[in-house]
């Protein structure tokens, strides 16, 4: 099996310093995506040699991220999951919520998930076309039993309104942690406005009494 790889990451796990494996493909199709090599499937290292890899380097990391694409597609993630843990490494899950039966079976060897929530439930079709939204609900079930986790939105006002993320809000309230991430261009084929970090504030402070911690990243 072939993934992406990033040997050392500052931004990938909450507090710490961490490897990142790539999981190829997407069953989402988000506009703003930045991962569009990775979602296409050209990814070029084989995941044996990068499990060696982080055997050997464990004592300078300690933490990895699985991200993708989206990794639960991965039939196969509940067993490099336990493979990581069992070689003594905190575990990160980057998720679009979409698979919870795989996630289910991931979770005990979970230390952090964050799970992208595209917007509210009735424009997942429009941002990311996609529709199955009972497994969303369930997957914010699941998240909300772990002890640390974050739910995350990417935004711009070019396709959320102050009135979604509200409805975003709303959606998730009691969570622990909300992050609010600004959007950033990536792609030519795809046009919206980058938010600045006053408008970013403005809207974490709109939803902070749903949260236990609302985050703001990037912006400009
Ligand atoms: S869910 Fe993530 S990886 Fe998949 S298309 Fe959307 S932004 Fe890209």
């Amino acid at each position: 099996m072939k993934v992406g790889f990033t040997k050392l990451s500052t931004i990938d796990y909450p507090g710490k310093i961490c490897s990142v494996i790539f999981m190829p493909h997407c069953n989402f199709r988000c506009g703003y995506c930045h991962n569009q090599d990775v979602v296409d499937g050209n990814v070029d290292r084989k995941l044996d040699d990068v499990l060696k890899e982080l055997a050997q380097d464990q004592k300078i990391i300690s933490s990895v991220c699985i991200s993708g694409g989206e990794p639960t597609l991965n039939p196969e993630l509940a067993t490099i999951a336990k493979e990581l843990k069992k070689q003594g490494f905190l575990l990160k899950l980057d998720t679009n919520g979409s698979n919870p039966y795989l996630l289910e079976t991931v979770l005990p060897y979970l230390d952090y998930v964050a799970m992208d929530i595209k917007g509210p439930l009735s424009r997942y079709s429009a941002i990311a076309k996609y529709d199955e939204i009972n497994k969303i609900l369930r997957s914010i079930s699941l998240v909300r039993t772990l002890k640390d986790y974050e739910f995350r939105t990417t935004i711009s006002p070019t396709y959320l309104l102050e009135s979604d993320v509200l409805a975003i809000a709303n959606l998730i309230q009691g969570s622990k942690k909300y992050v609010l991430q600004g959007y950033k261009k990536a792609r030519s084929d795809f046009e919206a406005e980058e938010p600045t970090k006053e408008w970013l504030q403005q809207i974490a402070s709109l939803v902070k009494p749903y949260f236990t911690e609302v985050m703001v990243r990037g912006g400009k």
